[in-house]
């Protein structure tokens, strides 16, 4: 390619591919930077809640990966530590799917297959200069670092450990969440709508998080059988186990002018811009609606402003934080309700569980809001 990019894009992790399409689909041309992957990385062992909102942007540009490696959840099963039980179900809440389980690997992979079928995205090793730089670097973003914006980060004190598992009993394509003495677990669904594999995700303190991760596979499979209350039955290992420290965190600046003597702007956007607990399955979904966001007030903008344009750009920043500000702040909230093992809290945890599970037009805000439909 000969002529100068209209956008740049550092990262080309789900969001960066995702952005650079819905670029390429508007006639702008995209450069992507992707580091070559060092030799011998391990494949993400994740798979990710995707919700309605996701897919249907993720399809736009043919990047849905095929039946098997999404798998629509049909109910969801939260418990806690007490006796309360709070359930999700798809059919009467009248949508084909509250989730999909989209493994992370086949999803990257068909994201990059569709890169490579787009003329306009020429793949890059390094940063090149553009109207418009949107950094998707991921949480520890160098960019940002470099464009001196702060990242206000407040550590949870816990790690995530995610694995992959054969079960015993078939999963009926239900996703289960079990909160119990301030620890958060997880089986989302795998391998299809037959399938009997799941992936977790188990939310410990960082110093638990070591010992688990030090416990042969048969002794970390016995701990999560246990805390899932056998509701799979027997449990085996199959993949490797590894661990993140949970965080959540917000930008103080989505958008800015490139420092002299470089033109252009630059915005953020997925865990570049934000991170959030993975209690709720929200961050990837999150950095997609950015993309969207993103790539909407591009295509409106008029006919005489560049895609640098910074007051294009703060309308993209207000709209992006007025959602984060809701979705965060719940997150936060709801983590501290989830996991706090004070008494009073416990027991207005089981109280308010009950209530919300029985509470038909909030369960259904709630659910609605979650799968990113209805976010007005
Ligand atoms: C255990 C766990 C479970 C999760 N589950 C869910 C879930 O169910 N649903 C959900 O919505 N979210 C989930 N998330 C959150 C999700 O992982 C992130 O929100 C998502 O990966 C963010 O995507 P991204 O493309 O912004 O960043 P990343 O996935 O971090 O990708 C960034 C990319 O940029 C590249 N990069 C980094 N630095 C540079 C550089 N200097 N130059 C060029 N490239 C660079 C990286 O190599 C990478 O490819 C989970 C997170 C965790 C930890």
């Amino acid at each position: 390619m000969t002529q100068a990019l209209d956008i740049c894009i550092r990262g080309a992790g789900i969001v960066g591919q995702t952005l650079a399409l819905l670029l390429a689909r508007e006639r702008l041309r995209v450069g992507l930077v992707r580091p070559t992957p060092a030799p011998g990385a391990a494949a993400d062992v994740r798979a990710y809640a995707i919700n309605a909102a996701s897919k249907e942007l993720i399809s736009s540009v043919r990047g849905w990966p095929d039946a098997p490696h999404a798998t629509p959840v049909r109910q969801m099963r939260i418990s806690n530590e007490g006796e309360a039980q709070l359930q999700f179900d798809a059919e009467q809440l009248g949508v084909p799917a509250l989730a999909w389980i989209v493994d992370v690997p086949a999803l990257e992979a068909r994201l990059a297959q569709a890169v490579g079928f787009q003329a306009l995205i020429e793949p890059l090793a390094a940063a090149q200069g553009a109207a418009l730089t949107v950094v998707c670097e991921g949480k520890a973003s160098r960019s940002r670092a470099e464009f001196g914006v702060q990242f206000l980060a407040n550590a949870y004190g816990q790690s995530a450990i995610a694995t992959r598992l054969h079960c015993e009993r078939a999963h009926a394509q239900v996703a289960y969440q079990w909160f119990s003495k301030g620890e958060i677990l997880a089986f989302l669904p795998l391998d299809g709508e037959q399938g009997n594999s799941v992936a977790v995700v188990w939310s410990v303190s960082t110093q638990r998080a070591a010992d688990l991760l030090a416990l042969q596979p048969e002794a970390f499979a016995s701990e999560l059988q246990a805390a899932s209350q056998n509701a799979l039955g027997q449990l085996a290992l199959s993949s490797e186990r590894v661990s993140w420290p949970l965080m959540s965190a917000q930008t103080s600046q989505w958008v800015g002018p490139m420092a002299p003597p470089s033109a252009g702007a630059w915005a953020l956007a997925g865990d570049a811009a934000h991170a959030v607990h993975p209690l709720a399955g929200q961050g990837l979904n999150l950095g997609l609606a950015d993309v969207a966001e993103l790539s909407r007030v591009l295509h409106q903008r008029e006919y005489w402003r560049s895609v640098g344009d910074m007051k294009l750009l703060r309308r993209y920043e207000r709209s992006r934080k007025t959602a984060l500000a809701s979705m965060g702040g719940a997150m936060d909230g709801l983590q501290q309700l989830l996991t706090r093992q004070d008494a009073p809290l416990q027991t207005l945890r089981d109280w308010g569980m009950k209530g919300f599970d029985s509470s038909g037009p909030l369960k259904r805000w709630v659910a609605q809001r979650a799968m990113g439909i209805n976010q007005e």
